[in-house]
């Protein structure tokens, strides 16, 4: 047998981490025989229904190796070992053919990702030929990948480690959380997600850099928290900069303002679309200086430090967005790429 190499590396990192259903397997009897979870599966499988038929493959989640490095006609793929819920990272393609490749991520079919599985062409930079890929919090099932190149696919997964935050209760009083619901703050979610729409061309070619050099405050990316007593737990998508009210706010990166004004719920707002899907978010600012449509530099100030919307003390939330959904901001800083 003589097997082309795309087929045997798509052999070799599946091999042992399938499995096919037998007369009798129920989804249930098979993820709890496999370690896993009829949810996992059922993701993993991009199941419509939960019934399997007899000869079906299914690929498993909780066995399947975490290929670093894959090859397809020509091109070399490069992966993490594994990632974290709300990590950033790259996908590195290399060879002759890289920049046909196209990436999606089947993963994130199911997932609560904003465009999931989309269809992505590799970006091609002095760093390399790369993908970015995101890990949505809550999730800690693998991130599965599929790389295309001509007739060729691939697929790839990356395990996913849960962070495992204890939940923060906020109790803000009424007069704060009540901005919660402000009319007013659709048109604030509309302006955001125009914002995380968006794919231009990247905007940077130096390393991210901190918005703020002021001490971070203990509430954590990604921690859980409530708003109020018993209101649903939702997660924290930034980074807490604790400073005094008009300290200045600098930009992350370059890139071009995209939302820039007062909001509800995230006060005094800054957004800056610094191209690839890639977008920084500045909060509860007493004062916003600059006006969408501005191109601003990495470090260039964009407001004040302030207490505006749902917030109970002057502080800089900062968030770094990839395709919407809300990264590590530290993971992105003094590099120009994320780890
Ligand atoms: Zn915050």
């Amino acid at each position: 047998m003589n097997l082309p190499a795309a087929l045997l590396a798509v052999l070799l990192s599946f091999g042992p981490s399938t499995y096919t259903v037998k007369p009798g397997d129920t989804l249930y009897s098979i993820a709890t025989a496999q370690g896993t979870t009829v949810s996992a599966l059922t993701a993993l499988n991009r199941l419509q229904s939960p019934s399997v038929r007899v000869g079906q493959l299914l690929q498993l989640s909780s066995t399947v190796a975490a290929p670093a490095v894959q090859q397809i006609a020509g091109v070399t793929v490069t992966a993490p070992a594994q990632v974290r819920m709300g990590d950033a990272f790259v996908l590195r393609l290399s060879g002759t053919r890289a920049q046909e490749a196209t990436v999606r991520f089947p993963s994130e079919v199911g997932e609560d990702v904003r465009l999931p599985n989309e269809v992505l062409k590799p970006v091609v930079s002095a760093g390399g030929t790369l993908v970015f890929g995101r890990v949505v919090l809550g999730k800690t099932t693998p991130v599965v990948y599929e790389i295309r190149v001509g007739e060729d696919v691939m697929r790839g997964s990356i395990p996913v480690t849960d962070q495992r935050q204890a939940t923060q209760h906020l109790n803000l009083p009424s007069s704060i959380s009540s901005r919660m619901q402000d009319p007013a703050r659709k048109a604030e979610e509309e302006a955001v997600e125009r914002a995380y729409a968006l794919r231009t061309a990247q905007q940077w070619s130096q390393p991210f850099q901190v918005a703020l050099s002021t001490r971070l405050t203990a509430s954590a990316f990604g921690q859980p928290r409530t708003y109020t007593a018993g209101s649903p737990v939702v997660y924290h998508y930034g980074e807490d900069y604790l400073a005094k009210p008009g300290t200045p706010v600098r930009a992350v990166n370059a890139g071009v303002v995209v939302v820039a004004g007062k909001y509800p719920v995230r006060g005094g707002l800054v957004v800056i679309d610094h191209g690839l899907g890639i977008t920084s978010l500045y909060f509860h600012q007493r004062r916003v200086l600059v006006r969408v449509g501005q191109t601003v530099e990495r470090g260039q100030q964009l407001g004040e430090v302030g207490s505006e919307g749902v917030s109970n003390a002057p502080h800089l939330h900062l968030e770094l967005r990839v395709r919407g959904e809300a990264t590590r901001p530290a993971q992105w800083m003094n590099r120009i790429w994320p780890q």
